[in-house]
């Protein structure tokens, strides 16, 4: 490892947040780090450097954090995905099961143009249900996935498995 160490290391684990018993990972410590931000934005650059993106999509919150970076390095533009009822324009939607109830992500009809290919980008892949919901909005509108690249994999709930499944590349920078 370099002397900046790793991006494991800027990440802390916060207990009981948002419920009791939920060990919640907290990027803000990354984010706020002049080495952890930018050692996070090159690797997840990295795998797609020299390929064909025509846009980055991110998905709500943290992952308009991390997209808008890796956007720019790639010098493309950048598509929010939301939670419903935030983007002005006509939108398409998409409802998925959450433990605790259902949620709703949206992204503008207009957003993505049949045949480009779009790296998704979230902080964090968990039961890959928003990244699900995400890849369904894209490929309603005719993008491409060409990866979904995510700081954290939890991967024993099953994220990167429902991804792949669905013939997606998956990339992380740690567990
Ligand atoms: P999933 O849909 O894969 O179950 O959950 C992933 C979504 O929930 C991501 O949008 C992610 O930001 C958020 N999330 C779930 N657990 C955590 C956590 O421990 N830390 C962070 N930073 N985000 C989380």
């Amino acid at each position: 490892t370099s002397p900046a160490g790793s991006v494991r290391d800027y990440i802390r684990t916060i207990p009981d947040f948002p419920h009791a018993g939920i060990q919640f990972r907290d990027v803000t410590t990354l984010f706020a780090d002049p080495r952890g931000f930018r050692m996070a934005v090159d690797q997840m650059v990295h795998p797609y450097a020299g390929t064909r993106i025509d846009k980055v999509a991110g998905l709500e919150a943290r992952g308009f954090i991390m997209g808008g970076a890796i956007a720019h390095q790639l010098a493309v533009g950048f598509v929010p995905i939301r939670k419903a009822g935030k983007l002005p324009g006509a939108v398409l939607s998409e409802r998925y099961t959450l433990e605790y109830g259902e949620a709703e992500m949206q992204i503008h009809d207009d957003a993505i143009q049949p045949g480009e290919r779009i790296l998704l980008v979230d902080d964090l892949l968990a039961t890959g249900g928003t990244a699900e919901a995400g890849i369904r909005l894209i490929e309603r509108l005719g993008g491409e996935i060409a990866g979904c690249t995510f700081i954290i994999d939890l991967p024993d709930l099953g994220g990167r498995k429902r991804l792949e499944k669905l013939g997606m590349s998956v990339d992380a920078l740690c567990a």
